[in-house]
């Protein structure tokens, strides 16, 4: 689903209507068919084409969670098990570092990967962060520096 609602709700509207169908004729056609997988994701994957060209020529932004399901090598719908392959990965030492979690999302057509980390907090926007830390960080900092330059005074 897109998020802006200020936008004409025609356009809206229409990409709603391409990301359902392209959902349900990928998720219908792999079970009554016998076709490989490339080939029955051929129509989804042109409507999801034609989804992403829409949202960018009309400047509505797609959710993030439909922006998840869509790989952005070769637009085809990333179904767990059926055409992407969901995996976690650890890159730091031994694996131990809970924070390193990143989700791996292989699309099975192009070998693309998305990535997504699990296990960190995400950092705050940096209107949040100037608020609370830049006037505790530089009023401390000068502080300390202030005591310092006085001890080393003294000695
Ligand atoms: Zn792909």
């Amino acid at each position: 689903m897109p998020k802006s609602s200020s936008k004409p709700r025609h356009h809206v509207l229409r990409l709603t209507y391409l990301e359902q169908a392209a959902f349900y004729l990928s998720t219908s056609a792999s079970q009554h068919s016998t076709l490989p997988t490339t080939q029955q994701t051929g129509p989804a994957r042109s409507l999801l084409t034609h989804l992403r060209s829409i949202s960018k020529k009309t400047q509505i932004r797609l959710d993030t969670s439909t922006k998840a399901r869509i790989c952005k090598l070769c637009n085809s719908p990333l179904i767990p098990d059926h055409t992407s392959e969901t995996r976690m990965d650890n890159a730091s030492k031994g694996g131990r570092k809970r924070c390193a979690d990143v989700e791996v999302v292989e699309c099975l057509f192009c070998k693309g990967v998305k990535r997504k980390p699990v296990g960190a907090k995400r950092q705050l926007k940096r209107a949040g962060r100037t608020k609370k830390d830049g006037k505790n960080n530089t009023g401390n900092n000068i502080e300390e520096s202030l005591t310092r330059e006085t001890i080393v005074g003294v000695e």
